[in-house]
């Protein structure tokens, strides 16, 4: 069975068609300022499953709080004013993960990155979202032309695809 590669480029793509209305829409939580230690965080070694979605993907890392387990999502560059759309998501997607994986549900995941870390809640509706947008993915899956939903030109400088890309603006 071909498993959805999360947090790797497909991702990317198709949340490079989200926008910030779609945000609002989907009531994404933003992401609250938090202070960690890093110490207690332990390295996932190997990729955790969830076959009914067909999703696969690692976290950074794993850290127990109060009996929960809490993926943490390392991002190299100084943070944003709130986490990006495609963290949160890939966010979530490792939430989700660790609830089919070990049967006990994150309520929350941490971003980490340079000088900040964000908690984000893994709230129901940021649950029910993740689903509509796997789902989403998995019918766009095949097709041969997925249009850009954006005006950005920044974003395709920064993209990993531009040089493959027929709709790249940078
Ligand atoms: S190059 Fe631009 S349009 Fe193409 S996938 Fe990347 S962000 Fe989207």
């Amino acid at each position: 069975m071909l498993y959805l590669a999360l947090a790797l480029l497909i991702f990317a793509i198709f949340l490079f068609r989200q926008s910030s209305t779609q945000r609002k829409e989907a009531g994404l939580p933003g992401g609250r300022i938090i202070y960690t230690d890093t110490r207690g965080w332990g390295k996932v070694e190997k990729p955790l499953f969830y076959t009914a979605m067909e999703l696969t993907g690692k976290p950074d890392y794993l850290v127990q709080q109060n009996g929960k387990i809490i993926p943490v999502e390392v991002k190299s560059g100084r943070a944003p004013e709130a986490p990006y759309d495609s963290h949160i998501y890939q966010l979530a997607a490792y939430c989700l993960l660790v609830e089919k994986t070990y049967h006990t549900r994150p309520p929350y995941g941490i971003i980490h990155y340079e000088n900040r870390d964000f908690a984000v809640d893994y709230t129901r509706e940021l649950e029910e979202s993740l689903i509509d947008l796997l789902v989403e993915m998995k019918r766009d899956e095949h097709k041969k032309d997925v249009p850009r939903s954006h005006e950005q030109a920044g974003r395709c400088a920064k993209c990993g695809f531009r040089n493959h890309c027929d709709q790249s603006l940078a």
